[in-house]
């Protein structure tokens, strides 16, 4: 017989009380193994999301997570190990060039990724536009690609935190997603079982990611590196401008080919330079601190450990990406300064064109998305492209419109976010 029951843990936090850690174990464990029930787990949420939980609770809670599952060993891969987390946004296609860049420099980059659900995009679902690349590698393939390349790209294990997939898409059909405890314990027990040695985060802020406000985002930025300092996990923390979308496209080929141009030395400045900033962070975090990555990115290694990362997983880097069947231009109706693109806005156009999902089961269009001919602060001129949008489907060309209607302006001043807002160390 257990000493617990739900009901009694559902009701001691719907009445704002702390529960034990031993509780916590209990309730998480049971639930993994289909002894709480949906409805009970639904409950208990709902009351965490109303009531918060204290440093001590979300880190019992972590653990509970952590332990519903295997952790990876990576012990033999014998270089430092570090990773980076984004809290996810729009044209965010960073990890793509940042773990090969990263590998360049001398450290190992475990980089156990997820797909897009919403209007921000998945990593593997732009890498699956990569003829023959596959998501889903063994824990030995990992470490024998680590050990080879330093740097992998890949599905999480079916063994890595089962508690928190489970949670995650039960928190997904209960509105039960934006609770700062829930949020940092479901990316924490993911990254801490995952094995790194160090960790960057990268939390967003703005109207393309999950924290709209800088003081939000430094919540959650503080609990995330909270838990990594409770588990030995070197933690760090970015809070970067999502008011904007990063780079001149959103979409899954759309951002690879991006990503290539950043490889090769050119691409976007505000991809490069968070790339470059982000690269730094995760340098320092293991020690290699003496190495510059913008040089890595000038003189072609990153790009090298791109091709051997890619080819590694069944990928023909040289192979041309897909393309949208169609192509829809949006025209500047004046000449002056872009003011505004809104992240949000530009999300969910690229994600009518059929660049992401609505639902877990959904395919995703390779060639869909959006391509912005200026970001804000520089000059349109009336008449010309400001926006391309690619789909398969011209029927999902009116709905991306209708998206991106008071997404843009044009005329007055550019008051957008500083690319790097602010830093948060434990
Ligand atoms: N990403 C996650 O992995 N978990 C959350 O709860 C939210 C975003």
């Amino acid at each position: 017989m257990s000493m617990f029951s739900a009901v009694e843990v559902i009701a001691t936090k719907r009445d704002g009380g702390v529960l034990s850690e031993a509780a916590i174990g209990w309730v998480i464990d049971a639930y993994t193994r289909g002894q709480v029930a949906e409805e009970q787990m639904a409950a208990l949420a709902m009351a965490v999301w109303l009531n918060g939980m204290t440093v001590a609770e979300t880190a019992s809670w972590t653990r509970a997570m952590i332990d519903s599952g295997q952790r990876l060993d990576l012990s033999e891969v014998g270089k430092p190990l570090v990773d980076k987390h984004s809290t996810g946004g729009v044209g965010d296609k960073i990890t793509l060039p940042l773990a090969p860049l990263v590998a360049a420099c001398g450290a190992a980059v475990p980089q156990l990724s997820g797909r897009g659900l919403g209007h921000t995009g998945g990593t593997l679902d732009k890498l699956e536009s990569i003829p023959g690349w596959r998501a889903a590698l063994s824990t030995a393939e990992i470490t024998a690609q680590l050990r080879a390349v330093g740097a992998v790209i890949c599905a999480t294990t079916p063994t890595l935190a089962p508690a928190d997939r489970k949670l995650y898409a039960l928190r997904d059909v209960t509105a039960t997603v934006e609770s700062v405890p829930l949020i940092a314990s479901s990316i924490m027990s993911k990254k801490i079982a995952e094995g790194t040695d160090a960790l960057v985060l990268d939390v967003k802020v703005g109207s393309g990611a999950f924290m709209r406000t800088t003081a939000r985002a430094r919540e959650l930025a503080q609990a995330l590196v909270g838990i990594g300092a409770e588990h030995g996990v070197r933690t760090t923390a970015l809070l970067t401008a999502m008011d904007t979308p990063l780079g001149n496209t959103a979409g899954n080929a759309l951002e690879v080919a991006e990503s290539l141009e950043v490889l090769a030395g050119e691409g976007p400045p505000d991809v490069v330079a968070l790339t470059v900033a982000l690269a730094r962070e995760m340098l320092a975090a293991v020690g290699l601190d003496a190495v510059d990555p913008a040089d890595a990115l000038a003189d072609g290694r990153a790009m090298d450990v791109w091709r051997a990362m890619i080819g590694a997983q069944g990928g023909d880097p040289d192979a041309a990406l897909p393309v949208a069947r169609e192509v829809h231009t949006v025209v500047a109706p004046v000449t002056g300064t872009l003011s505004r693109l809104d992240a949000y806005a530009v999300g969910v156009a690229a994600w009518r064109l059929g660049a992401g999902r609505a639902r877990k089961e959904q395919a995703v269009s390779a060639g869909a998305g959006v391509v912005w001919h200026a970001r804000p602060g520089q000059t349109v001129l009336r008449g010309q492209p400001l926006l391309d949008l690619h789909t398969d489907e011209p029927e999902r060309i009116p709905g991306a419109l209708q998206a991106l209607a008071g997404g843009w302006e044009i005329g007055g001043e550019w008051a957008g976010l500083p690319l790097v807002i602010e830093k948060i160390t434990g």
